[in-house]
């Protein structure tokens, strides 16, 4: 099929040609219609409502920058409606100094607050001493560390939800490992979307999870919202970018594959999680003993962890 060379709704040439919808689109139209696909998102999934404080997490980088950028695009006039921004120091420069840096002058542009939080403070640790030793992968220790900072920055800014920029590629690579892998229970909060029955937890809210990857990069490029270098401790495990190649493929050849993908995917959670009977007992947690956070055991994961980079530590 040939590339349109003229938006389809006026006469200006296309920065996007979309041929899982047979159009193209210039600047002005692609922008209008990103911030239409996140307005219909976060009303279709009822996820904001009237009264609420939203922390959005933000990491420097171009997926989360654009979600900040829309929600104060939908909800900056809205009095009822509050927007934080939440973000992570893991301790590792001065790859996060800069995406901090980022981050604040972007809160600063768009005049909201922003709360950032240490691992160093928190955890008494800096990822960057400890990368070398650990037994799994960096990103394990460091990825569940970084939800539970998340969820309390966003509960010490006195959230009632937290955004999180989590695009439709990722839900398509989370629903096709749930199948490889076979984990129901994964599978099952997918289309409710990681919520958990506790009050020491956040309710998260996916913003951007029906935009694509690389329309969410152009709209960051268009607009000049924060690009950051990648993390130079990255170890993502085997199967994510397997699965991640494996349907940009899929992709190339069969435009609109990821979106059925991440369609069907929704259907089938929703009946997963309608009937397995684990599901009302998974979604409510109890609170570790060690650090009072909600979990599902007696001891939080990343109190496990941080046992596991103690140790590291000594060795
Ligand atoms: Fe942490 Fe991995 Fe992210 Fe680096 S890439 S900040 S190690 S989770």
């Amino acid at each position: 099929m040939s590339e349109q060379k003229t938006c389809a709704k006026c006469d200006e040439d296309t920065v996007i040609y979309r041929e899982y919808e047979g159009r193209g689109l210039c600047q002005e139209h692609f922008s209008i219609d990103v911030n239409k696909t996140v307005k219909k998102t976060i009303r279709k999934n009822d996820m904001v409502n009237s009264g609420d404080t939203i922390a959005v997490g933000l990491s420097g980088g171009k997926d989360s920058a654009v979600m900040l950028q829309q929600l104060v695009e939908i909800f900056g006039d809205r009095p009822d409606i509050d927007i934080k921004a939440v973000a992570v120091h893991e301790g590792i420069d001065p790859y996060r100094n800069e995406s901090i840096g980022a981050a604040r002058e972007l809160c600063e542009e768009m005049d909201v607050e922003l709360h950032v939080g240490k691992y160093e403070d928190y955890y008494d640790l800096r990822m960057e001493n400890v990368v070398d030793n650990l037994e799994k992968s960096n990103c394990t220790y460091c990825g569940i560390m970084r939800r539970d900072l998340l969820n309390k920055l966003s509960r010490e800014v006195g959230a009632d939800s937290i955004a999180i920029g989590h695009n439709l590629d990722d839900e398509a690579q989370a629903i096709m490992m749930n199948h490889i892998k076979g984990d129901m229970k994964r599978m099952a909060r997918v289309s409710g979307g990681d919520q958990v029955d506790h009050q020491k937890f956040v309710k998260r809210i996916k913003p951007l999870k029906d935009m694509m990857e690389k329309e969410i990069a152009l709209y960051s490029k268009i607009h000049d919202l924060g690009v950051i270098d990648r993390c130079p401790h990255v170890e993502e495990g085997s199967l994510r970018p397997m699965v991640k190649s494996f349907l940009n493929k899929l992709e190339s050849q069969m435009p609109g594959i990821k979106h059925s993908i991440v369609s069907q995917g929704r259907d089938i959670s929703t009946l997963v999680a309608e009937n397995m009977e684990f599901n009302e007992k998974e979604n409510q947690l109890r609170e570790c003993e060690r650090c009072g956070e909600p979990c599902s055991s007696k001891v939080c994961r990343k109190c496990q962890l941080l046992e596991e980079v103690e140790k590291a530590k000594e060795d």
